[in-house]
């Protein structure tokens, strides 16, 4: 498996406490019908094409090279910021990021990882050793959906969220919401529930978007069409999340 970068964005204000440095690892364990970055669902080096040319999506570094490039950013991160790693699915790069994560530690850098968690368990528990905050993904939770739509298990799923809740840890849910996959309405019942009974860990809920049809087009994909959330399905679930003790709150990505 290659160890690939796509993006690394900085002065991200949505990816973790304060002023962060976001780093986009290339692969996914899974494959969200809804994903808005194509480019970072393989493990391998993709060409793309585009009206300003043709290019790559993936750069490998060294460990010490993506050090460098991050730490770049230091003076901005003060003193609530940090350092934040996705994808992709950042946990699968763990193998990889684990030096990187012991430097910016021994720097006292604050790191945060967003996660679908559908990864092994192993990874999990490596990552608690440095992690401080993780943003985890409530998506499909009936577990053939999950499996056919998603390709992922949510047993494991289960696992780690426990896993990670019961590690002491800041965690947030984030939940993309769409009426024909998230809120449809027998899974949206599964994840108020799944939700309720982790009431202590807050909730961002917000709608899908289609920034990511450039990248589909430059990849030669589809992007899919059924991805609606009306303003009035979307209000109904906050309501219902509100309603049974979670603290949500909605974000524009
Ligand atoms: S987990 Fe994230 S990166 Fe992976 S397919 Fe789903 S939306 Fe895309």
């Amino acid at each position: 498996m290659e160890h690939l970068v796509t993006n690394i964005q900085r002065m991200c204000m949505q990816d973790g406490p304060g002023i962060r440095t976001t780093v986009f690892m290339k692969g996914c364990g899974i494959h969200c019908p809804w994903c808005s970055n194509p480019e970072n669902l393989l493990f391998e080096k993709e060409e793309y094409a585009r009206a300003d040319g043709k290019g790559v999506y993936g750069r490998s570094y060294s460990i010490d090279e993506l050090y460098q490039e991050i730490i770049k950013d230091k003076a901005y991160w003060n003193p609530d910021g940090g350092v934040t790693f996705s994808g992709g699915e950042a946990l699968l790069h763990m193998d990889f990021l684990r030096a990187l994560f012991q430097r910016f530690k021994d720097q006292g850098v604050h790191l945060a990882v967003e996660t679908s968690l559908f990864v092994p368990e192993r990874l999990v528990q490596d990552a608690l050793k440095y992690v401080d905050f993780f943003y985890v993904d409530v998506k499909i939770l009936d577990a053939e959906k999950c499996r056919t739509l998603l390709g992922g298990d949510s047993m494991l799923y289960r696992r780690n969220v426990d896993t990670l809740s019961h590690s002491g840890k800041k965690i947030c849910f984030r939940i993309p919401c769409a009426e024909q996959y998230t809120l449809q309405e027998d899974n949206k019942e599964l994840v108020l529930k799944f939700v309720k009974q982790y009431r202590e860990i807050p909730i961002e809920i917000f709608k899908l978007h289609r920034m990511g049809e450039s990248k589909y087009q430059s990849l030669r994909k589809q992007m899919i069409e059924d991805d609606d959330c009306s303003d009035m399905a979307f209000k109904d679930f906050f309501e219902h999340l509100k309603q049974q003790g979670n603290h949500v709150s909605v974000i524009r990505l």
